[in-house]
């Protein structure tokens, strides 16, 4: 049966208690707060406005499969990476498990593809709906779980949703074609039609929106999914899972199959394999990707690879420098500097470097403020586990040890284990760590560069290409820098390039295929030529 779930509060380990109206029990269908005595007024302004009052409706604990709530045999914790207070038990799915996932999308399948692209539409529609009437308490779930600050994940909640908004509209705008061959008695036709089952693995970083991103666009195509959350924030896949059946898509349409980072390995192959699912779609880490490109060789499946990226952030001596501070501001720290399109590297050109490095110094200084996602005014929540803020120490300790100089940060956070002081270093050289391998952290590495040609050939170096930014007053320059970068995205003069109308997606090892935009749908469908004669 679903499990308890604890909902502590970030300050839990100062106040050292637990705030009883937060304690959840399960009820049939779900969970409601505990009965307790009331919290006291420290208490309530700890955790008034966080998880306590959540609808309890959206807090599951037990799989989704076949448009039912179903335990496991075994369950995993899941952590407030701010706290380490134990959010909750859920289950843990093994094999067994996927493989009954699976065969409820192959089931839902035979019957979704034959329904109206309209009806399809107007069931996204009103899931969108949903997500938009609960946002504030999705939005406090993927704080609980990933840490991230609350304005932030509202921010994700509304990308989320947007993206089940976009693919509704899209739906309806799955057009074939009518091509004139050379022989006068025939016509041929392309029929656009879905795939099939998709299996669907997600990272942790945007538990919601890395999931309505392929999910909008795979149900507006008329494919069903299987989706495999990561094992630290699957409360977001979960609570979809919930304004999915209240919006009425149908049963085994969205299945989402939690478990523990053990069975991972096993439940990916699982589902990957499978030869019920037609198409893999992952988002997650380059060596993740290499793994699930060699099932999908093996029964040669359609891929979708969002993988790592190692993004250049360069600013030309032109540049507006309070602009390109603003701009690796927010490209450099958000979400902590744990996202895929974060700039991995500052290159900055010798003329601006001094007045650009005092800037950003000055503006991390005034703007960053690190603490637990749910207080007031915090941009810098922590890293989603040790180990992450293991690597961001050792890419710093590394950059120190070759010449690099602190200019602010360096160390660990006073405010616990899972935090990092957001950092900034200068006399960055190629050979230090962090400018080959992705951060993942609120550190910012500078090295200065003397040409153009110099700075395209160091951010060119990297296998990998995903995202990169450069700011340049120089239209020339902007064209031809725009153009010679080796990424899938470019932000010229912007440091935020995300939206659900423009295709997202990486070069190299940064992965296969685009999501979101026009084009994200046509991942999803399968193009059939027919050849009509005799006419
Ligand atoms: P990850 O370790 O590759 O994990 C991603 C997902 O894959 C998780 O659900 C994980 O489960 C699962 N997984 C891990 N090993 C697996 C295996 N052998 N078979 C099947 N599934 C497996 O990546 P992460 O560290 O969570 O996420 C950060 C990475 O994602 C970064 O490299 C970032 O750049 C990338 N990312 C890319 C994009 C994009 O759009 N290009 C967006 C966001 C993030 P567990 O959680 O249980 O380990």
């Amino acid at each position: 049966m679903a499990t308890c779930i604890w909902l502590r509060s970030c300050g839990a380990r100062r106040l050292g208690s637990t705030f009883p109206g937060c304690r959840l029990r399960p009820r049939a269908g779900g969970l409601v707060p505990a009965s307790g005595p009331a919290p006291g007024p420290a208490q309530l302004r700890c955790y008034a406005g966080r998880l306590a009052g959540l609808s309890a409706a959206l807090l599951r604990t037990d799989s989704f499969v076949g448009g039912r709530w179903l335990p496991a045999a075994a369950t995993f914790p899941v952590q407030d990476p701010a706290s380490g207070a134990a959010l909750g038990m859920v289950a843990d799915c093994g094999v067994r498990e996927a493989r009954a996932a699976v065969r409820a999308a192959y089931e839902a399948f035979c019957r979704w593809r034959e329904v109206s692209a309209k009806e399809r539409s107007s069931l996204l529609r009103k899931w969108y709906n949903l997500m938009i009437q609960n946002k504030d308490d999705l939005a406090r779930i993927i704080t609980a779980e990933s840490g991230k600050p609350l304005k932030e994940a509202h921010g994700e909640i509304l990308y989320s949703a947007f993206f089940l908004e976009w693919f509704s509209e899209e739906a309806r705008r799955v057009y074939g074609d009518i091509i004139h061959t050379p022989a006068k008695d025939r016509r041929a036709l392309v029929l656009k039609q879905p795939i099939g089952v998709a299996a669907v693995i997600t990272p942790w970083n945007f538990p919601s929106a890395m999931i309505t991103r392929k999910v909008g666009a795979a149900l507006a195509a008329g494919c069903t999914v299987v989706v495999k959350p990561a094992e630290d924030t699957p409360f977001s896949a979960l609570a979809l899972a919930e304004l999915a059946s209240q919006a009425g898509i149908p049963s085994g349409v969205y299945n989402v199959i939690p478990c523990s980072r053990k069975n991972a390995k096993e439940v990916g192959e699982a589902i990957c394999t499978d030869p019920l699912v037609s198409k893999i779609s992952f988002t997650g880490s380059t060596t993740t990707g290499k793994i699930l490109l060699h099932h999908a060789a093996n029964s040669v499946k359609r891929v979708s690879m969002e993988l790592g990226g190692l993004a250049p952030f360069i600013v030309f001596d032109s540049a507006n420098v309070d602009q390109a501070v603003a701009g690796a501001m927010a490209s450099k720290f958000r979400n902590t500097g744990q996202t895929c399109v974060c700039s991995n590297q500052l290159l900055v050109q010798r003329g601006i470097h001094d007045a650009f490095v005092k800037a950003f110094a000055e503006a991390m200084k005034k703007n960053l403020r690190v603490g637990n996602g749910f207080e007031e005014g915090t941009t810098q929540g922590p890293l989603i586990n040790e180990k992450a803020v293991e690597k961001v120490e050792k890419q710093v300790n590394d950059a120190v040890s070759k010449g690099a100089t602190v200019v602010t940060g360096g160390k660990r956070h006073q405010l616990g284990k899972n935090f990092f002081e957001p950092t900034l270093l200068c006399n960055v050289t190629q050979d230090m760590l962090c400018t080959h391998e992705e951060t993942f952290g609120p550190l910012a590495p500078v090295i200065k560069f003397d040409t153009e040609e110099e700075a395209i050939a160091i951010a060119n170096a990297a296998d990998v290409g995903l995202a990169g930014y450069f700011y340049s007053q120089d239209p020339a320059q902007i064209w031809r820098v725009a153009e010679q970068l080796e990424v899938g995205m470019v932000g010229v003069n912007e440091g935020l390039i995300s939206s659900v109308e423009c295709p997202f997606g990486g070069v190299k090892q940064s992965g296969l295929g685009r999501e979101g935009s026009k084009y994200g749908i046509d991942e999803y469908l399968e193009l059939k030529y027919v050849c009509y004669g005799g006419l």
